[in-house]
């Protein structure tokens, strides 16, 4: 399930392949990714139309088409962009192309249909009105801090509800506890100042390197949990078998030994 630093890793191809072309046409295979708008409006509203620049927040992209019209790109489980150059062929896939004018198109692709696409006006009132929290890299310590000593439960929970900090799913939420030497299950409320810093830090390290790693699952270093997560998975710091559980309703892989509860 693409998380923030996919997400971003999207942003950056969008930004490099799909800006300040004429969009010509939209075709929509699927509607059943369009939100609030029938794919006649989506390609009417678009055509003629650049993107002109794109936004993320979370696990969301925002595209820009003009002053008062954004596209908002949200990836599900599945999705993805392929930008396709003349004649090459699209994913058998992909829901909607943007097609511009050199012929070449951006494809968002999405096997399992949890994605969304919608139109919106402003940026802003989006974030608002779904009660998003801060992005979780656009965050300061003093904000997290206070975040955090706000609210009770396990740590995992937390950093996975993206209405107090957004951006971070369930195999990234791992992958910050592992540096961070928590269990997924701990109780966020005992927390001190030093592992608050901890947490930020570890939070701000695992999705910096994964974007700069533009997500490439082969590239993530071998000290990260999220090569070795899984059945027969061994503790990359110490080699004891690794740990799974179901916190908030999500499987968390962690090692006891080396995260502990605090
Ligand atoms: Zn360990």
């Amino acid at each position: 399930m693409p998380e923030l630093p996919e997400v971003e890793t999207f942003k950056r191809y969008l930004d490099s392949t799909s800006l300040h072309r004429l969009i010509t046409n939209v075709e929509v295979q699927d509607s059943y990714v369009l939100k609030r708008v029938s794919a006649r409006e989506l390609s009417r509203r678009l055509k003629g139309r650049r993107f002109e620049r794109s936004h993320r927040h979370g696990k969301h992209l925002f595209v820009r088409a003009s002053d008062d019209l954004w596209l908002r790109l949200h990836f599900g489980m599945t999705g993805s962009l392929e930008y396709l150059k003349h004649e090459e062929i699209a994913p058998k896939t992909a829901r909607v192309i943007f097609r511009f004018t050199n012929s070449s198109r951006l494809a968002f692709d999405d096997q399992r249909k949890f994605g969304e696409i919608e139109l919106i006006k402003n940026v802003d009132e989006f974030l608002q009105t779904s009660g998003l929290g801060p992005d979780a890299l656009e965050i300061g310590f003093s904000q997290f801090k206070a975040m955090l000593g706000n609210h009770r439960g396990a740590v995992k929970a937390i950093l996975l509800n993206q209405q107090l900090i957004a951006g971070i799913g369930n195999l990234y939420a791992d992958e910050i506890l592992f540096p961070a030497r928590m269990h997924p299950a701990t109780d966020a409320a005992g927390f001190g100042d030093e592992d608050l810093a901890r947490l930020f830090r570890a939070t701000r390290y695992v999705l910096e390197k994964a974007i700069a790693l533009k997500t490439d699952f082969n590239r993530l270093p071998k000290s990260w949990l999220l090569t070795h997560r899984g059945k027969r998975g061994k503790c990359p710091r110490c080699g004891r078998a690794l740990k799974s559980a179901t916190i908030s309703s999500r499987t968390s892989w962690f090692c006891t030994h080396c995260q502990r509860r605090i």
